[in-house]
């Protein structure tokens, strides 16, 4: 008996399938708030930026060290200070399968102090240097230029005391953005010792207690925990308050002293832009005297949004992490606060180099020789583009012209069997068929006599009226 044939539902045509009845259409997933996909167009200045630090921390002979995301929570909890913002309401914090209590890191420099103890490089010449880049997790609120996951370049100097190093470590920062076409000013502090900080907090808190009436609960609760961070409050009535606030520099010992005047004696010798901001405190608890933050060069308000980075020195971390007592300072810029500064200049660096070169095949036999061509040329470091998905050679032209290329390298079936090549000449037109076993020294050479071509903002029209020698019938249908 014929078995009656089964009526095979049709494919849906729209990329958006039809609603089953009674069936609930799931939403695609969203982002979580304050994460982001950092797309192509964008990689350009991330890359540059990764570039630039890395161009620094060789020049400046820090070695590279990469540090997990994940940590114990005890790794950041003492040393950032428990009553601060960072610890008290942004860090991811949870218990992991096997019970222990772990945190994404909200920044690197406690990693690094902890790696330090844990790989014993006490016993390595001081100081040691190092650098890091890498996603830092925060669950701050969320607004321009304030991510809930977002990127760091950093530079660590452990084991000198020395104010040279504060000043080196300010002089790479600003350098660096330098080079990447930002101009920007320090605004730099010192918060001095701990000791000194006791003395100047004891009064801070006299100075404000007449007026806690003014102050925000969050300011109230600061005034009683922390009150360094009432310094840096964005609140109105404070700033008001804190124009007749007394300064910690007021407070400083004389070695506190001694040292930050000496930092700024060493920037002025670089004539590296400063501005002294006595409300400057970073907000950390392991900070020690120099703490410094890189602003555009300009900008006033606004400050927490738009700093681009940020540092300073932390001669008790090391020991608050449980090892023995030594100096360190460092600094970390965001990297999506540079590259936004850089898109707001219009600074625009290419993601990779633009291929000069444009494969266009025709037929099988072509592509399987074509695999060999194009890795001969990465091997002699020329990119090539291609458009596999086309099959037309027209189409093919067009894409090269769209890509600005200044040679396409035409094989068909005739060239394959001949094993030759044709380089078309994509501005004159001209064509010449060349031995395809010659074809990466004979492009090498053109391309290196040839002068630099600029790569057009729009894409100047194809000259496919210009004969091209391979026979139509070899264009796969
Ligand atoms: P901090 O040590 O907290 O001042 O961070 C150093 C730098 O990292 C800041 O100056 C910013 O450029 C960047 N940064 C800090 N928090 C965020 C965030 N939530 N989103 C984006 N960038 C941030």
């Amino acid at each position: 008996m014929m078995m009656k044939k089964k009526k095979e539902a049709a494919a849906p045509l729209s990329p958006t399938p039809t609603p089953i009845p009674g069936k609930k259409q799931k939403a695609p997933p969203e982002l979580l708030r304050g994460f982001r996909d950092i797309l192509p167009d964008e990689q350009g200045r991330f890359t540059a930026v990764r570039d630039a630090a890395r161009a620094m921390a060789d020049a400046y002979s820090f070695d590279r060290i990469d540090l997990p995301m994940l940590e114990r929570a005890d790794v950041f909890l003492r040393p950032l200070g428990k009553n601060t913002d960072v610890v008290e309401k942004e860090m991811y914090t949870f218990v992991d399968p096997s019970g222990d209590t772990v945190s994404l890191r909200p920044e690197a420099t406690a990693s690094v102090a902890r790696a330090y103890i844990n790989h014993g490089m006490l016993n390595l010449p001081q100081p040691v240097k190092l650098w890091y880049e890498g996603p830092m997790f925060r669950h701050d609120r969320p607004q321009a230029g304030r991510y809930r996951q977002f990127h760091q370049v950093g530079f660590e100097v452990i084991g000198v005391p020395e104010p040279i190093i504060d000043a080196q470590l300010i002089i790479i920062a600003s350098q660096m953005l330098k080079d990447l076409g930002l101009d920007v000013t320090i605004q730099i502090n010192s918060i001095g010792t701990p000791e000194a900080r006791t003395a100047y907090l004891t009064e801070l808190v006299s100075y404000f207690r007449p007026h806690r009436a003014k102050l925000s609960e969050d300011d109230k609760k600061r005034l009683q925990k922390n009150p360094l961070r009432l310094l840096d409050s964005k609140d109105p009535a404070i700033q008001e308050l804190l124009a007749g606030a007394p300064q910690i520099v007021d407070w400083l010992d004389e070695d506190s002293k001694n040292h930050f005047m000496k930092v700024l004696e060493f920037l002025d010798e670089m004539q590296v832009p400063y501005q002294l901001n006595p409300h400057l405190v970073r907000g950390l608890d392991y900070y020690t005297h120099t703490v410094f933050e890189i602003w555009l060069a300009g900008d006033q308000g606004e400050r927490a949004q738009n700093a681009l980075g940020g540092g300073g020195r932390y001669d008790g971390l090391v020991e608050l992490l449980g090892g023995r007592p030594v100096a360190g300072c460092g600094f970390a810029l965001g990297v999506e606060r540079v590259a936004k500064a850089m898109a707001e200049q219009g600074l625009t660096p290419p993601l990779r180099p633009h291929a000069k070169v444009f494969f266009a095949q025709l037929g099988d036999a072509a592509r399987r020789v074509g695999l060999k061509v194009f890795e001969e040329f990465r091997k002699a470091d020329i990119h090539v583009a291609e458009a596999f998905g086309k099959n037309a050679l027209k189409a093919q032209l067009e894409a090269a012209n769209k890509m600005a290329a200044a040679y396409t390298l035409i094989l068909g079936q005739k060239e394959v069997l001949d094993g030759t090549i044709i380089i078309r000449d994509m501005e004159s037109g001209a064509q010449e068929i060349v031995d395809v076993n010659k074809v990466v020294s004979l492009v090498k050479k053109k391309l290196t006599n040839a002068p630099e071509i600029a790569v057009p903002a729009t894409p100047v029209p194809v000259q496919t009226d210009i004969p091209v020698e391979v026979a139509d019938e070899e264009i796969p249908a």
